[in-house]
């Protein structure tokens, strides 16, 4: 197989020698460096590369160029790239088209020029951005291959625990993709063993669970240590961040998760506001650096693995593994964030897996190219679902209760639907039930205003509904609100049970719930703000407080 190639665009033939040249100072044993001098021929050559089958990593384009500007090449090539990486080249006067093109061709970066020296200002950019491609480019003929049925719900729960794991595959149809017969029949595997996962060594796990995944993986799953310091049970955002903190800071920590790291911020497609980011970034990416991050320095990690209960023993926590094994602490953070409620519509729980998904947009999202879907709810979860769905569906239909959008989810995932020809609100309306045979094929959706019901045909209904918190794997003696989020610091000196329950001569600190050293930080706590900065906000700030109580006891 070719090299993957960079391909960069500039009608200057002595700035586009410049950055052929550094490329290849830097990138010539991995990757192949073309060039193109306009927008026309870029476009040409990104075409001819996808005839031939190579891969495209990334597209450098100068945006002055006659005929065609930067920002347009880029958008363009996006139809036959998609997951190219993207930099406009730019003079310090070009910032605010530059900024632009972060909207209209979902551009990576920019870099002004000169990009001198480019050990600091070029390599820098260019190895994060192809780390980045790397870690979402489908392995190809090679590598994990799985082989299902499309509309199994074992099929769709081993791909969301590959993908929730940063684990690379190659999905193959059973009922689709001649290589998947070819496989079995190599295999000697039927029916029954499906899905299979083909290991790159010739291995096969006939229907596997995800623990001999991970363990075939070689992932570890028992803990190094007797005791830890800090043990964070959960990790999403807050999770990660008081892994990268505590361990950071000098606590022995260890970080577990019952599915993969990232959390809910782990499914997203693209989060646009997190501090840092302008041109947004997927919850894939910033889960696949953050989890990098904590454990160079120095956190363990270990999934899946569930924490079923606690059990408080004097200064110590004494965690009840899922698979029965104890896990001993002497502080706690709760950061098990909260999961989608069951939707209650007849034949919903039947096709769950099979053409009903929770999330899940960017694990299935491209099984349904050409094919007509729908979104349920109207927050910023279900827009930004609904926006990666109409990259591949040919309709999106956004189900919601309310009037509209305007109140439920933020201003620019609205405006990016209005844009998006293929999507279409369908306010006051609610999903009444789900029907098929062996996947979903219909669903009726009945108007919230005089009941008046009627059946549409679509592939898959993806729902992002109501949330509950994750908590019933907290003791009793940790205070919650009515709803069943943890109460924390403030909010627990105010409710009723405090004085009963509460018995050190302190008061309890910021993100401390009622059970002292447990401490609980992002979705989960009761006041939370929803987000993944406040969440990690909040788990950053927890490891400050571990140290506060481990300096009093
Ligand atoms: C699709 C989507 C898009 C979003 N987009 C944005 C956005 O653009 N901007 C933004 O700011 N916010 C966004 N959010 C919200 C944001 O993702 C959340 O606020 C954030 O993830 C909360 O982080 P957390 O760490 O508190 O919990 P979570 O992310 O919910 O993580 C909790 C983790 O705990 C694990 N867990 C639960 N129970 C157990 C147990 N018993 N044992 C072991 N592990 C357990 C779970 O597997 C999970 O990984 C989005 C949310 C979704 C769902």
């Amino acid at each position: 197989m070719n090299k993957p190639v960079l391909l960069v665009v500039d009608d200057d033939p002595h700035v586009l020698a410049a950055v052929r040249r550094d490329l290849r100072s830097r990138y010539r044993d991995q990757y192949t460096v073309v060039s193109a001098a306009s927008g026309s021929e870029a476009l040409d050559t990104a075409r001819e590369l996808k005839g031939r089958g190579d891969a495209l990593a990334m597209i450098i384009s100068d945006q002055r160029m006659p005929g065609m500007l930067g920002g347009e090449v880029l958008a363009r090539t996006r139809d036959v790239y998609p997951l190219a990486r993207r930099v406009l080249l730019t003079a310090y006067s070009d910032i605010e088209a530059a900024i632009r093109a972060i909207n209209e061709a979902h551009l990576d970066h920019y870099l002004s020029k000169p990009w001198d020296p480019p050990e600091e200002k070029l390599f820098p950019v260019v190895d994060d951005l192809l780390e980045a491609w790397q870690a979402e480019s489908p392995p190809e003929a090679t590598g994990l291959r799985l082989v299902g049925h499309q509309w199994a719900t074992r099929s769709h729960e081993i791909k969301d625990f590959l993908a929730g794991n940063l684990i690379p595959y190659r999905w193959l149809d059973v009922e689709r993709d001649p290589d998947a017969r070819l496989l079995l029949e190599a295999a000697g595997a039927g029916a029954n063993d499906l899905p299979a996962l083909f290991f790159e060594d010739g291995g096969v796990l006939r229907n596997p669970e995800p623990r001999q995944i991970a363990e075939r993986l070689g992932r570890p799953l028992s803990a190094a240590f007797d005791v830890y310091d800090l043990v964070v049970v959960g990790a999403g955002p807050a999770g990660l961040a008081a892994a990268v903190y505590g361990a950071s800071e000098g606590l022995r920590t260890l970080l577990l998760d019952r599915h993969g790291p990232g959390g809910q911020a782990g499914t997203s497609s693209r989060i646009e506001n997190y501090l840092g980011f302008p041109a947004g970034v997927s919850g894939t990416e910033l889960t696949r650096r953050a989890i990098t991050q904590a454990q160079r320095l120095g956190a363990e990690f270990l999934a899946p693995l569930e924490v079923a209960g606690v059990a408080v023993d004097g200064g110590y926590k004494r965690l009840r593994l899922a698979d029965g094994r104890e896990l001993v602490t002497k502080t706690l953070l709760a950061a098990t964030g909260m999961f989608y409620r069951e939707h209650p519509a007849p034949g919903v729980a039947e096709h769950t897996g099979a053409g009903v998904y929770y999330g899940a947009a960017t694990t299935e999202g491209s099984v349904f190219g050409g094919r007509r879907v729908v979104v349920v709810g109207g927050g910023n979860s279900a827009g930004q679902g609904a926006m990666y769905l109409a990259r591949y569906a040919k309709e999106v239909e956004i189900v919601v209760r309310r009037e509209g959008l305007a109140e439920t989810m933020s201003q620019y995932l609205v405006e990016q639907i209005a844009k998006t020809s293929n999507i279409r609100i369908r306010p006051r309306t609610e999903v009444a039930s789900v029907e098929g045979r062996d996947r979903v094929e219909r669903v009726t959706l009945r108007s919230v205003d005089d009941g008046s019901c009627r059946s549409e045909e679509v592939d898959a209904v993806f729902i992002f509904i109501g949330t509950r918190p994750r908590t019933d794997w907290l003791p009793a003696g940790v205070l919650r609100d009515a709803k069943g989020f943890v109460l924390t610091g403030r909010d627990l000196m105010a409710s009723e049970s405090y004085a009963k329950t509460w018995k050190e001569t302190r008061e309890p600190l910021l993100l401390e719930t009622s059970v002292p050293g447990v401490f609980a930080a992002g979705d989960v706590r009761a006041g939370a703000m929803n987000r993944v900065a406040s969440a990690v906000g909040e788990g950053s700030m927890v490891v400050r407080l571990a140290h506060e109580y481990l300096a009093l006891t």
